[in-house]
């Protein structure tokens, strides 16, 4: 997707902090932190949205969610975290490239909504 934000940072043609790389994903330090630990991990392949998870492609979710294990053990975040992704306009997602959010280092507001 040539006007994907996120995919400009895995060509790297938009500089990001790295947190972890492999074939298949990548996870970087979000821009605008919202907790003391506050980083992205995206798919490599372009997905839209968790909407657009499907048979062909959810594999890659079962590995982004082994590497956000390994990204909080490292960090740190023994006292818990938060895995979140927005999807679509009511729940606030603004890139629209398939994003779980790592929230933590600090104890988090419980609401949901
Ligand atoms: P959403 O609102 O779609 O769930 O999350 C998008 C996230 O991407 C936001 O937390 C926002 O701060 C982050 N973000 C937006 N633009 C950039 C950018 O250029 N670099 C990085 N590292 N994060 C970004
Ligand atoms: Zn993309």
């Amino acid at each position: 997707m040539s006007d994907c934000l996120f995919c400009k940072i895995i060509a790297g043609e938009i500089p990001s902090t790295k947190v972890y790389e492999d074939e298949l994903v990548l996870a970087f330090q979000d821009i605008a932190p919202q907790a003391p630990t506050h980083i992205l991990v995206i798919p490599k392949k372009h997905i839209a949205s968790v909407a657009e998870i499907n048979e062909e492609n959810s594999s890659v979710v079962s590995h982004i969610f082994e590497v956000i294990a390994k990204i909080a053990k490292e960090e740190g975040l023994s006292g818990g975290y938060r895995v979140v992704s927005n999807c679509g306009d009511d729940a606030g997602q603004t890139v629209h490239h398939l994003h779980f959010h790592i929230l933590g280092g600090k104890k988090l507001n419980v609401e949901m909504a």
